[in-house]
């Protein structure tokens, strides 16, 4: 059994047990050793390299997976785990960002997303404790729930199966008095991140595609006839390269891309399990919630009765903690009943921030793509950009393709952009606790804000 991940590793005890029994083993890989040639080399094992990787070997091209740590290594094995059918915005932002034309494609790309997932948990009979539950999104101050009842509006008209929750619903869906409105959306799903990456991982080598795991790649070199990735102990020469490094891109693999993304670290944590009184009250129906505050609302029920929750954090530490006493007073005030829950594990994640926060495709150079822009929404997204990297690596244009392609641009403020967010989630933070003490109980008989 390998047990070399940063989740199964750290997690101590009945955790670690429990993991190992409900994710997928990593897939065996070697790293890189000689120098080989290959079609497709593709760098990064998370979902967008997976899923490029079995979208090309399907298609009879030969591909190398080139990963510096593990497959799942980066934000694909540390997510939260809810696939959501919108993307980070609601259609209707969307048709004004991108116009109607690309917001179409977007728009039921998203929508399907849920469904692409499990298209490929199936065919490939993935071992990630996926289910369809559906998920909620609640408003947290009156102002949002006026705003989460014009979405439903929206949503009604564009005929989405999107219900609007009132108060007693509300109440029955989440088991809280903190909110009165909630939209249920019964496409939404979720999943064990790290199992489905792996699962992805399998699926890519089962296809034909070649995985080398502990390989970083240090140099990317033009040649007259393709691309030569240089690794510690070898080298891929490829026809064309994807580079799906995500959070990580990196100014040293090609000029511009470190700069073209906004890494932000974001923080999970998980409890000891439930019970029996709780798990009849809190989320009943295991639907992933989130609420419209600003800074991480997630909070989710695992099939065993563990809550995992999205947790503020240092943004920019790499050994940062996972803020303990802000996620015990957001939960004890959502659900009194949970207020001497133990937390027994968290860790944190990178994620690829963009400044309008949408996927998109960069074609870089003859034979290389890359693709990135999640901003916390890839687990359906990065499925669909990685099939998407695939066709365009193989000569396909936008009319085989789904998300947005653009030209990679740096981002002018890179140089200090640490500060500048620092500023920004304090403001946040403040927004938050604030909203929090004077609405406390939103659902509650007393509809009066306190
Ligand atoms: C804490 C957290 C919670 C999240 N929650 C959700 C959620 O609930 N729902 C959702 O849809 N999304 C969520 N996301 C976002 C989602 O996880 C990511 O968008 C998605 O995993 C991105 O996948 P990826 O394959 O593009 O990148 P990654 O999974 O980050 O993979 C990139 C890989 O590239 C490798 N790499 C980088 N440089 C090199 C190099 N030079 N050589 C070799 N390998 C290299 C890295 O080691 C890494 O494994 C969350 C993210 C985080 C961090």
């Amino acid at each position: 059994m390998q047990l070399d991940n940063f989740l199964l590793a750290k997690a101590q005890g009945p955790l670690s047990e429990y993991l190992s029994a409900m994710t997928e083993l990593e897939p065996e890989t070697v790293p890189l050793t000689s120098d080989v040639d290959t079609d497709v080399a593709i760098v990064g094992a998370g979902y967008t390299g997976l899923s490029a990787a079995i979208e090309l070997a399907k298609k009879g091209h030969s591909v190398r997976v080139l990963e510096a740590h593990s497959i799942g290594w980066g934000a694909s094995g540390r997510a939260w785990g809810q696939i959501a059918a919108f993307s980070k915005f609601m259609p209707a932002k969307v048709e004004r960002d991108l116009g109607e034309a690309i917001a179409a494609k977007v728009n039921g790309a998203c929508a399907a997303g849920p469904d692409l997932v499990f298209s490929f948990i199936d065919r490939y009979q993935m071992r990630c404790s996926a289910y369809r539950t559906g998920n909620l999104v609640s408003a947290h101050t009156p102002a949002k729930e006026a705003e989460l009842e014009a979405i439903a509006r929206d949503l009604e008209r564009r005929k989405l199966p999107v219900q609007l929750l009132d108060k007693a619903a509300t109440k029955a869906y989440i088991g809280s008095e903190r909110y009165s409105v909630a939209l249920f959306d019964p496409r939404g799903a979720s999943l064990n991140p790290l199992g489905y990456a792996r699962g992805l991982g399998r699926a890519a080598i089962s296809e034909g595609a070649v995985i080398h795991c502990r390989t970083p790649v240090r140099q990317l070199e033009k040649m007259m006839d393709g691309w030569r990735l240089r690794t510690p102990a070898g080298s891929v020469k490829a026809s064309r390269v994807i580079l799906a490094t995500n959070a990580f891109n990196s100014d040293e693999l090609f000029p511009g891309l470190g700069r073209a993304v906004l890494p932000v670290r974001a923080y999970q944590m998980i409890s000891e399990p439930l019970g029996k009184e709780a798990l009849e009250i809190v989320l009943p129906g295991k639907q992933p919630l989130n609420d419209t505050r600003k800074l991480f609302s997630g909070v989710r029920l695992w099939p065993d009765g563990r809550l995992q929750v999205g947790v503020d954090g240092p943004p920019f530490a790499m050994d940062g903690e996972a803020m303990l006493s802000a996620v015990r007073r957001r939960i004890t005030m959502m659900f009194p009943i949970l207020k001497d829950l133990r937390w027994e594990y968290s860790w944190g994640g990178w994620v690829d921030m963009t400044l309008d926060e949408y996927p998109r495709a960069y074609p870089l150079a003859d034979g290389l793509w890359t693709g990135f822009g999640f901003s916390g929404r890839g687990i359906a997204m990065g499925t669909l950009l990685g099939r998407d990297l695939a066709r365009l690596a193989v000569g396909g244009s936008d009319l085989d393709t789904v998300l947005p392609i653009s030209t990679l641009k740096p981002i002018w403020f890179h140089g200090i952009h640490r500060p500048l967010i620092n500023c920004l989630v304090w403001k946040y933070r403040i927004e938050d606790y604030l909203n929090d003490v004077r609405y406390a109980r939103l659902g509650s008989q007393n509809l009066h804000p306190l």
